[in-house]
């Protein structure tokens, strides 16, 4: 973490891109659950208004559900792993086409059939997309009732539409030509020479690793477990987060970022000082 926060800290200007289940918040028995920690808002806004730097949410979640959890007048936000994304305080944008998303407003009605509440499934209706969760659910049942969803999705939707994804314990069919490396690329092209920061835990969050390695940024696993990964780094979970989050605002407004001072050296004793 200590060269990590040294290289963030150097940076004259940041944009940090933080996925929001198992990243910020510790991933729940269901979407509903994952809320926000005590603080968790008031240091995002906080971070939003750090000079030269932003900060944006990249998330399979609908914008609309990110506002209600984030309530953070500063944060750019990326919903439905890019199909939808808002400024601050802007309107919605909607990037998928939109005979899949009718196709897919008819399909609901039959994979709410599927996805029984009772067995332990959940289905999302995001209007860009739709979710199967199944972390509820017996691991039998979730490969029947899965394999059911997929062919539904083949029956129904328009072929080259669309693309079935695997995420932690959720199906979820997806508009092609959406991911959320596209959506970072499309982040950071709005902010030119910023060092980008990704942190994100789940499969999904491959394309945007790969995306800021591209452009000279950084990929953050979140994982208590190494494995294969375009990300540079890795921390345990949320709390390692939280606490790389708090030490990063502590050295920018109290030191100054991008050589405008010495990054902090009070935790644990080992800042390595590469700022100057
Ligand atoms: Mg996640």
């Amino acid at each position: 973490m200590e060269d990590l926060l040294a290289r963030a800290a150097a940076a004259e200007r940041g944009y940090l891109l933080l996925d929001y289940d198992g990243t910020l918040v510790p991933i729940a028995a269901r979407p509903d659950l994952a809320r926000p920690g005590p603080g968790l808002i008031e240091l995002l806004a906080r971070l939003a208004g750090m000079p030269g730097w932003r900060v944006a949410v990249v998330s399979g979640r609908t914008v609309e559900d990110l506002r209600r959890l984030l309530p953070v007048a500063g944060l750019y936000l990326v919903g439905v792993h890019g199909a939808e994304r808002a400024a601050p305080g802007e309107e919605v944008e909607r990037v998928c086409d939109p005979a899949f998303r009718e196709a897919l407003r008819r399909l609901v009605g039959a994979a709410d059939e599927l996805a029984r509440p009772e067995e332990g499934f959940v289905l999302e209706d995001k209007g860009a997309a739709l979710a199967l969760h199944y972390r509820q659910a017996a691991p039998s049942r979730a490969a029947e009732v899965g394999r059911r969803f997929a062919r539904l999705a083949r029956a129904r939707l328009p072929a080259g539409t669309w693309r079935l994804l695997a995420g932690k314990k959720v199906l979820e069919i997806r508009p092609a030509g959406t991911d959320k490396g596209r959506a970072v690329a499309g982040l950071l092209a709005g902010y030119p020479g910023a060092l980008a920061l990704y942190f994100g835990d789940d499969v999904t969050d491959e394309d945007a690793f790969r995306t800021v390695r591209r452009l000279g940024g950084i990929g953050v696993l979140v994982s208590p477990v190494a494995r294969p990964t375009s990300a540079r780094y890795r921390l345990d979970g949320p709390s390692r987060v939280r606490e790389f989050l708090e030490r990063l605002l502590v050295s920018c407004t109290e030191m100054g970022c991008g050589g405008r001072g010495l990054p902090t050296q009070e935790h644990k004793g080992r800042g390595d000082g590469r700022v100057g």
